[in-house]
């Protein structure tokens, strides 16, 4: 093991640099893990462009994959492994890690926004941490973990029952991901609702047939129109906007089920009319946080089966591939959306 490495480094807003930094040491508790793939989540562009990380200089990269190459002498047999990683380091002490419901901690750290993260050669991580992957589940794949794991628990609020129509608000890579885990979980019609026609489009060449450009097609309508009249057993609200979200109580049938995922890029308003809808049709509303990690629940193992058994298919959803070399490229292909892109991904030989 050398004493540097390869990383790209955040330095200030909008100063992420691809340079040598000091190669990490395993502490306590913790492997080494040699990063092979590591997306850009949507989420990295804010944070690398208008927020910054927590501390500067901070190694950003929170979806990532990798081989353990090093382990302390009690944990040697882990060497060799392919994992995907849990960012999350909860405190272990507050109401939420009490019950191992993680994401709720009121004090947690984080691989790649308040500590360094995977957009690196290499990352000294918590075992805790490790989410185990079969050797025929590819980096790429596994490290796309977290946006199917919040996806899986997305819908998991909603008890998909056999059957369903579920109304996906928001043709994005999470809108995908959901798409596909209702179909695995026995929806009967999944509908993708967008206003980028490209989107759409893809979503098209990837087998859904139900897409609708909200601009041009009242979604609403077109629910009620597969669905005998009845509307959406399930909807899910992908894109944190106000018209998005009236146009999911509308879509949502009597009794119906309507899951608020996206996040809100400012307040979200409900038009008086599309609030009736919440109280005539008895709608449950229900908010979705990231992902459960617990024994009794884990939506990272359950996504990496997924991504085993078929129900996850993930290989069209990487458009792009960049090495960590060229992230200055892959940041602004991120950002400038000029040229259509889902999943954009850092891999290493
Ligand atoms: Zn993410
Ligand atoms: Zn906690």
């Amino acid at each position: 093991m050398k004493d540097t490495m390869k990383a790209c480094n955040l330095h200030r807003i909008g100063d992420l640099r691809y340079e040598d930094v000091s190669a990490p040491k395993i502490g306590p508790d913790e492997v080494l893990l040699q990063v092979k793939a590591a997306g850009i989540c949507g989420s990295d562009i804010p944070r690398v462009f208008e927020k910054g990380t927590y501390h500067f200089p901070t190694i950003p990269g929170h979806e990532f994959a990798g081989l353990i190459v090093d382990a302390h002498p009690e944990d040697k047999e882990l060497v060799g492994k392919k994992a995907a990683v849990f960012p999350l380091l909860p405190c272990g002490r507050c109401e939420a890690c009490q019950i191992g419901e993680y994401p709720q901690c009121h004090d947690y750290d984080y691989y790649g926004s308040r500590r360094d993260g995977g957009f690196a050669e290499y990352l000294a991580v918590k075992k805790w941490n490790l989410v185990p992957v079969p050797d025929g589940v590819p980096y790429e794949h596994a490290a796309m973990c977290e946006p199917c794991a919040v996806s899986i628990h997305a819908l998991s609020q909603a008890g998909i029952v056999l059957g369903d129509t579920v109304a996906i608000f928001g043709a994005g890579t999470i809108g995908l991901l959901a798409a596909q885990i209702a179909q695995g979980w026995g929806a009967g019609q999944v509908a993708l609702i967008d206003v980028d026609d490209t989107k759409l489009a893809f979503a098209r060449k990837l087998g859904f047939t139900h897409t609708v450009d909200s601009k041009t097609v009242d979604a609403a309508e077109y629910i009620r129109g597969i669905t005998g009249g009845r509307g959406a057993d399930v909807v899910l609200e992908a894109a944190g906007v106000s018209a998005t979200l009236a146009g999911c109580l509308n879509a949502a049938k009597t009794f119906g089920k309507v899951v608020l995922m996206g996040n809100p890029a400012k307040n979200m308003e409900i038009p008086q009319k599309a609030y009736w809808e919440i109280l005539r049709k008895q709608l449950s509303l229900r908010g979705t946080w990231n992902s459960s990690y617990n024994d009794a629940r884990n939506d990272w193992r359950l996504a990496i089966q997924c991504m085993d058994n078929g129900v996850l298919k993930l290989e069209e959803l990487i458009t792009h591939r960049f090495s960590l070399a060229d992230c200055g490229k892959a940041f602004d292909l991120a950002r400038q959306r000029k040229e259509f892109s889902v999943k954009i991904m850092f891999v290493t030989k």
